[in-house]
């Protein structure tokens, strides 16, 4: 990103002037960048000979469009269809694969930038962003978002608490079967989700059932693959309860393959990570492997 300084934006602002001096002076700043875009200007033009423009609120009654960046071309473009003959100037053109451009009136925080993201999907796939069903569609967007991709806050390993066993000592395989997974397929930015089948058989330490279950969501809440996600699973169970054994095994279903292609419809991806005993003792990878099958006949996605 580049950060553009007062002295840039004046700079940019007396050559927009220099070419637009012989107009009548009537700006009108495209929201909302054009805005400071064209008051700018309008100084300009007063310091270079000294006469009074107007910045007007209707597109209608300008002499000229002023715009801070051209980015895509969408907005001249759309000006130029509706206002033909107006000249459209602008402080910067930014051609594909220029830095994206800071200028000293926006704002920088993190969230303000994001907020630019769904506007700009919605006026890419031909929306207008002004129809009052869209009005607060940027702001759920974004909640959604900062929800499904909350596990990179989270530290999964702090996620499995552990207890110590004593005396007594549970080493047979535990299992939890059907537990709901909804994750963000990284390709496409869209959901898969479905069930995951997870057991392990317990070396000294044993985990709260509740945090299994809760360990998937860490991960899920991420861009994944679903390959991946069942292997962070599975590899951080291994290293934080350090088990004889882990399997896990994902079922799921990808929206961004079935939405576009009706054959497809209802595939089921299945995908597994076997570690320790799970994957090395015969009948301790059978007894999983009837657990999970066990648990799809209760409960199918
Ligand atoms: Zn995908």
């Amino acid at each position: 990103m580049k950060k553009l300084t007062q002295a840039d934006v004046e700079e940019a602002a007396e050559r927009v002037a220099d070419l637009i001096s012989f107009l009548p002076p009537r700006l009108y700043g495209v929201p909302s960048g054009g805005v400071p875009a064209a008051y700018l200007v309008q100084k300009a033009l007063f310091i270079q000979n000294a006469s009074m423009s107007e910045i007007v609120d209707d597109p209608q009654d300008c002499t000229v469009i002023i715009d801070d960046v051209i980015d895509s071309g969408r907005t001249r473009d759309s000006f130029r269809a509706k206002f033909p003959g107006k000249p459209f100037h602008v402080l910067f053109e930014k051609k594909p694969g220029d830095d994206w451009l800071s200028f000293p009136w926006d704002e920088t925080s993190p969230l303000a930038s994001a907020w630019d993201i769904p506007i700009r999907l919605i006026e890419f796939v031909g929306e207008d962003i002004t129809r009052a069903g869209l009005k607060d569609t940027p702001n759920r967007f974004l909640k959604a978002w900062l929800h499904w991709t909350s596990g990179y806050k989270q530290d999964p390993e702090k996620i499995l608490t552990v207890f110590q066993q004593e005396g007594e000592v549970y080493d047979e395989m535990v299992f939890q079967g059907s537990i709901p997974v909804w994750s963000t397929c990284e390709h496409h930015l869209s959901p898969f989700f479905g069930l995951a089948h997870i057991a392990y058989i317990p070396g000294q330490k044993i985990v709260g059932l509740s945090k299994i279950a809760r360990l998937v969501e860490v991960f899920a809440c991420r861009l994944q693959i679903q390959e991946r996600l069942t292997a962070q699973i599975a590899d951080c169970m291994h290293k934080t309860l350090n088990p004889q054994g882990v399997g896990v095994v994902l079922q799921c279903r990808h929206s961004c393959m079935e939405s576009r292609g009706i054959e497809r419809m209802g595939t089921i991806t299945t995908t597994s990570a076997l570690r320790g005993a799970i994957k090395e003792e015969p009948d301790a990878r059978s007894e999983f492997l009837a657990f999970v099958r066990g648990s799809e006949q209760g409960k199918m996605i």
